[in-house]
């Protein structure tokens, strides 16, 4: 059977794509797009004329079967999302998992990525972090998730969007009000920005310019300081008692 390969695609500036990306795109039977119409542009630009099918969440697992059998017949894919890498908060798992499972060869190209571009350029620690992708929507669910925040012993990495980046940022600031946060802005676009400091610092900055609220944002949250105050009680009155057994 052919090769199913996976291929990043800039998150903004288009000289991020690499060599690779687009002798792969040029050069397959096939490339699933998550929207044919948003992808072409980016395919003209560098004048690729390989045909496009739509793989989105909504027919992802319809098309998968369709698509395993052209792989199994021959002929080769190339799965690509509107930004970034496909299958980091975008679709394609399914196809992957079904890929894998029935022994058809998948090859992954390194290539741009939102969180971990948005990361590497924030000063916060980058030795262990948690990514969480999208927060729900709902308020309950969105709640639970931001309460891990309190114990977090790592970097946690969200994307938002632009119409919900500010209640986010409230409710950090509720919850957190002193942790330190940098907000990515729009990387490898005109008007990349960084801007760290705690929730009312970056809502001070959201602010100050309505068109900074516009764009695209990775959200990252420092995490925990342990301190005395961090230890549970139960721990503490546990650890005196045991104490007072020590001759
Ligand atoms: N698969 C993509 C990747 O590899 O980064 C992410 C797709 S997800 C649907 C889109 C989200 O990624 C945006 O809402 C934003 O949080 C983040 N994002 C994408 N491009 C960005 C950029 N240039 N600057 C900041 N955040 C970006």
């Amino acid at each position: 059977s052919a090769t199913l390969y996976i291929v990043p695609t800039p998150i903004g500036n288009l000289d991020d794509i690499t060599q690779r990306a687009i002798q792969t795109l040029a050069a397959v039977d096939w490339i699933a797009a998550e929207d044919t119409r948003h992808s072409q542009k980016l395919l003209q630009h560098f004048s690729i004329s390989t045909r496009t099918l739509s793989l989105h969440d909504h027919n992802e697992d319809k098309r998968v079967a369709m698509l395993c059998q052209r792989l199994k017949d021959g002929e080769s894919v190339a799965l690509i999302s509107d930004a970034g890498t496909p299958l980091i908060s975008d679709p394609g798992f399914v196809l992957v998992r079904a890929c894998r499972e029935q022994g058809i060869d998948v090859v992954a190209l390194p290539g741009a990525c939102a969180a971990i571009t948005a990361l590497s350029g924030s000063g916060l620690p980058t030795d262990r972090f948690l990514f969480e992708g999208f927060l729900p929507v709902k308020v309950q669910a969105r709640n639970e998730i931001l309460q891990r925040l309190q114990d977090a012993t790592c970097t946690t990495v969200y994307y938002e969007a632009p119409r919900r980046i500010v209640a986010t940022l409230q409710d950090i600031h509720v919850l957190l009000p002193d942790r330190h946060l940098v907000l990515a802005k729009e990387i490898s676009k005109t008007f990349e920005a960084y801007v760290s400091g705690n929730a009312e610092d970056i809502l001070a900055w959201l602010d100050a310019e309505p068109a900074r609220q516009k764009g695209e944002f990775v959200l990252m949250v420092s995490p925990a300081v342990k301190d005395k105050q961090s230890v549970p009680g139960e721990a503490l009155s546990l650890l005196s008692a045991l104490c007072e057994e020590l001759p």
